[in-house]
């Protein structure tokens, strides 16, 4: 804290670990949340937990935190709220205040309205197969990186198909109850806190395209990283579960709308036909909740879903009839979620926070809990956690060898290069690019896969579409997880724009989002005795409407390796370079529309479209899959051009997004290149 900063506050004592005196942090709570002063255990409890914030997750908002109080009062707060600091900062308070259990009567939000019976996420199966580092062997038939989506269904073939694996993942395992209980540092962060299943916002730096290329401290909450979760099961144990195939059009984007100046749009190398049966396949494993829909765009299904779908919940009521008076199909949302036991896993109990977190009684399907439990019943797999995957080394016929792993255990740092046969990266798209980047050896002196400059290239987030209404009535039912009514006719024919979305309606909001929506929406105001009151008449009368629409792909949206920069683990810094075409923007204006039209037919009396970030942070892309070698990193089996024993599984081999969420395509393809393992990975 600098020397003005301290003198403002002189008369106070200062906090040692904030900088920043209690007894101001108190005040300026009670400036924003007024309605809280008059109970000291909250108030109290608000300051200790920014304490704690500004203390050990942020650090760096000490100075920022310092700053404000100099340069304004709490009781002048009101007449600054235009302010960004001010806004920043009311927001936090705000956060933190609504995320505790004792203030959620006075807003009528609850965790979930029926009992909830202790359960887990995590079956002991999957548990007991992970080692210590003592335990690691030189040599596995195989070595599986990340253990998400497309990492565990690796695991699951690799295993069924003989293979002794090893899993290495990068994360942790937080048990099911610390992943499902704390709202402010849920997977869906709105305070601008790190995700407990996410990277750790200190030693996870980053440059981003607009630095000029300057290593910066990373922040997994800002748009330009990821929001994917870092730990078993990767982002499949805290998702939301909806569960989209592709339509057949989005196999086939550039010879359906040609391709726009500037994009480097292309086809799949694969149509929807030839996914079709691990769509089912995908579906079966993992156990989607469903019924069959008429939607225009659909492909053909050669089964029906494996579950009936979750019951019907109070928002589709009007939601189905507006959409009939606008004249449009719906039908109902897909969801990875169990709508009656299925599998050995228990049905969904319908709490009300589902999309950030674990599933406190193992009814979400991830891939922890379905293809990561279906390998360890062979007791072929290991898994390390807290590990790393640093680099790949290569023989001199460019045959992949070994990898180099760094971890981090009770003892401190370690290091070790474990060998394989065959090795599967599901690191996620940013992460497997930078392995592939950073593994150069005289076989592959630009990276594995990178003889044509094309990894990293092709970045791709989701383009995020969101509406928010405010209905007369109560709307909002809080039953998870909440999608339930989906219109599919804006997948595709938008006059004039490539590719669309579905929208469905969102995820019962917990009190902390609900609180993010309406404030960014102004409904309700960012400090004062209405913060609170506005909350609690607005959050059951709120119903969002969101999808994601195809973003453009551009050569120059990339990935790099950033020179001369490490982080924490001692690897390459990777350097993120965003693009957004011209026709991103628009796609997300008449899809922003749409959605703003369809609350308002269903009868919200305020609806507002949101400042969503133009490019979401779920990333695709980076190791694109194709016929040609010279134009993409894989082959259309996931074989990296080059080094046929290492295969890619995950959301960076996508050419394009799919207008959707990715998960079950990610698994159907996992699923598709690995069938027919027998004669191993170079051998199809
Ligand atoms: C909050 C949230 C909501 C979502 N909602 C949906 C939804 O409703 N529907 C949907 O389809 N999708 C959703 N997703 C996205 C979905 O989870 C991802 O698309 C999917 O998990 C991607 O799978 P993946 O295999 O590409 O990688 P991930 O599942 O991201 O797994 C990658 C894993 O690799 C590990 N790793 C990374 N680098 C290394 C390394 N060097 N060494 C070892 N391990 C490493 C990571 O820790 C991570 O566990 C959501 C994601 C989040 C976070
Ligand atoms: S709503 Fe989601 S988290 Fe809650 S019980 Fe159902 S599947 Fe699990």
């Amino acid at each position: 804290m600098d020397r003005e900063t301290s003198a403002s506050l002189a008369g106070f004592t200062l906090n040692p670990m904030t900088g920043v005196d209690d007894e101001a942090l108190a005040r300026w709570v009670g400036a924003v949340l007024p309605d809280v002063v008059d109970s000291s255990p909250t108030l109290d409890g608000i300051v200790a937990q920014l304490r704690a914030v500004i203390a050990h997750d942020h650090p760096e908002w000490r100075p920022r935190v310092g700053a404000l109080m100099t340069r304004l009062t709490p009781d002048s707060m009101g007449d600054h709220l235009g302010d960004p600091e001010v806004r920043w900062f009311a927001a936090l308070v705000g956060q933190i205040g609504v995320a505790r259990p004792d203030v959620w009567p006075s807003i009528g939000w609850t965790r979930s309205l029926a009992p909830v019976p202790e359960g887990s996420d995590l079956p002991d199966e999957v548990t007991a197969c992970v080692i210590d580092r003592r335990a690691l062997l030189g040599h596995y038939d195989a070595i599986v990186i990340g253990s998400g989506a497309g990492g565990g269904v690796a695991a699951q073939e690799l295993t069924q198909a003989g293979r002794n694996v090893l899993v290495i993942e990068r994360g942790g395992m937080p048990p099911t109850a610390e992943l499902s209980s704390d709202l402010l540092r849920s997977a869906r962060p709105d305070g601008g806190l790190g995700a407990l299943a996410g990277l750790p916002i200190l030693g996870s730096p980053h440059a981003d395209g607009g630095d000029a290329g300057r290593a910066r401290r990373g922040d997994p909450t800002r748009a330009r990283w990821s929001i994917g979760a870092f730990g078993l099961g990767g982002g499949t144990r805290v998702y939301g579960a909806q569960a989209w195939r592709f339509a057949p059009q989005d196999f086939a984007l550039a010879s359906t709308y040609g391709v726009p100046d500037g994009s480097s749009l292309v086809d799949w190398p694969v149509a929807y036909e030839d996914l079709e049966p691990y769509y089912a396949h995908a579906e079966f494993e993992w156990g989607v909740a469903g019924a069959e829909g008429v939607g225009i765009h659909e492909g053909h299904r050669s089964g029906p879903y494996p579950l009936p779908p979750l019951p019907r919940t109070r928002p589709s009521g009007p939601l189905r009839e507006g959409a009939t008076v606008l004249g449009w199909n719906t039908q109902c949302v897909p969801m990875l979620v169990n709508s009656e036991p299925y599998r050995g896993r228990p049905a969904c109990v319908r709490c009300a926070q589902c999309i950030g977190f674990a599933c406190p009684v193992g009814a979400k399907a991830g891939s922890q809990n379905t293809s990561l439990w279906r390998a360890a019943r062979t007791s072929r797999m290991s898994i390390i956690l807290d590990a790393r995957v640093i680099e790949l080394s290569t023989d001199t016929h460019g045959r992949v060898t070994g990898a180099l792993v760094r971890g981090m255990d009770s003892d401190g740092r370690w290091e070790r290069r474990i060998d394989a046969d065959e090795f599967v990266l599901g690191a996620g798209a940013i992460e497997t690019a930078r392995l592939l980047l950073t593994s150069r050896s005289a076989a592959a002196p630009h990276g594995l896969g990178n003889d044509h400059d094309q990894v990293g290239r092709h970045l791709q987030g989701r383009l995020g579409v969101e509406a928010v209404g405010i209905f007369e009535e109560a709307i909002n039912d809080n039953l998870g997880p909440g999608p339930a009514i989906a219109t599919l006719d804006f997948r595709h024919d938008n006059e004039g724009l490539a590719g669309g979305a579905v929208l469905a309606n969102e995820h019962v909001p917990t009190a902390a989002s609900a609180l993010a929506a309406l404030q960014q929406a102004e409904l309700v105001p960012l400090a004062g005795p209405s913060v609170l009151r506005s909350l609690a008449r607005l959050l059951p009368r709120l119903q969002r409407i969101a999808g994601y629409g195809h973003p453009m792909p551009m050569a120059d949206a990339r990935v790099t390796l950033n020179p001369g920069a490490t982080d924490a683990w001692g690897a390459p810094v990777v350097r993120v370079v965003r693009r957004s075409h011209a026709q991103d923007e628009r796609l997300r204006a008449a899809l922003g529309e749409r959605a703003a039209d369809w609350l308002s037919a269903a009868g919200a009396h305020h609806v507002a479209t949101m400042r969503a970030p133009l490019v979401e942070p779920r990333t695709a892309g980076t190791a694109r899959m194709g016929h040609d070698p010279a134009a993409s990193v894989v082959d259309p089996r996931g074989r990296v051009w080059g080094h046929p024993n290492v295969i890619v599984v995950d959301t960076s081999v996508f050419p394009t997004t799919g207008g959707v969420d990715p998960d079950l395509t990610t698994v159907a393809n996992a699923y598709r290149v690995l069938d027919g393992l027998d004669e191993g990975l170079d051998g199809f």
